[in-house]
């Protein structure tokens, strides 16, 4: 499902280079879980920012469901992004001037891929399996932090994305909802 080949990554800033990536190579098939570990700065982010196409690879081949997406442009890559992919965050993301329900419904609305009178319908569903039916009409600042994750996780559903990425999902909650996050996951 993820083939990286040879994958190096070069920061240029000025004069100085810094390589974040040095021939990565890596596979991962489909229903397979993946814990990727390292020290502050050795290259987590950059590796998840560069399946996601966020940012751009200095040297190898990225295949996501036979689809090499470095041949990718910026706009293909925005929509294939929408379709493909269930992003998680470290501080959530979720957009703070609309409600739990909205925040759902947005990624259905930007894709297109739910039929337009079933999206409400999925978004409840969705709040169901992230145990937060009764907070649809809240802002997300009304909710704690783990509740907030367990949002962004419905979210990152809404589209039927066959692959989740997630940066340090737990790194800003207590251990009890870290726990719990890595169960719902
Ligand atoms: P991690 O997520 O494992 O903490 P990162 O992928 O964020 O590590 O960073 C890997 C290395 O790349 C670090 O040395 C970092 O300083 C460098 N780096 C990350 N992003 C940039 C950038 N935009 N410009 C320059 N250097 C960067
Ligand atoms: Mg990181």
């Amino acid at each position: 499902m993820i083939e990286m080949t040879n994958v190096s990554k070069i920061y240029q800033t000025g004069k100085i280079a810094s390589k974040a990536l040095d021939q990565i190579s890596l596979t991962i098939s489909q229903g397979e879980y993946v814990l990727l570990t390292g020290r502050s700065g050795s290259g987590k982010s950059t590796l998840l920012n560069i399946l996601s196409g966020v940012d751009h690879l200095t040297e190898g081949s990225v295949r996501i469901n036979q689809q090499e997406i470095t041949s990718l442009n910026e706009e293909e890559l925005s929509s294939w992004r929408g379709k493909e992919l269930g992003i998680i965050f470290q501080f959530f993301q979720l957009i703070p001037t609309l409600s739990v329900m909205e925040n759902l419904l947005l990624p259905m609305d930007l894709v297109n891929t739910v039929a337009k009178d079933q999206r409400e319908r999925k978004a409840m569903e969705l709040l169901k399996l992230v145990g937060l039916s009764e907070h649809r009409d809240k802002l997300p600042n009304a909710l704690s932090g783990g509740e907030q994750q367990r949002v962004a996780i419905a979210r990152a559903l809404a589209n039927d994305a066959s692959i989740l990425l997630a940066d340090e999902p737990t790194g800003n909650l207590d251990s009890a909802n870290a726990e719990s996050i890595f169960e719902l996951l």
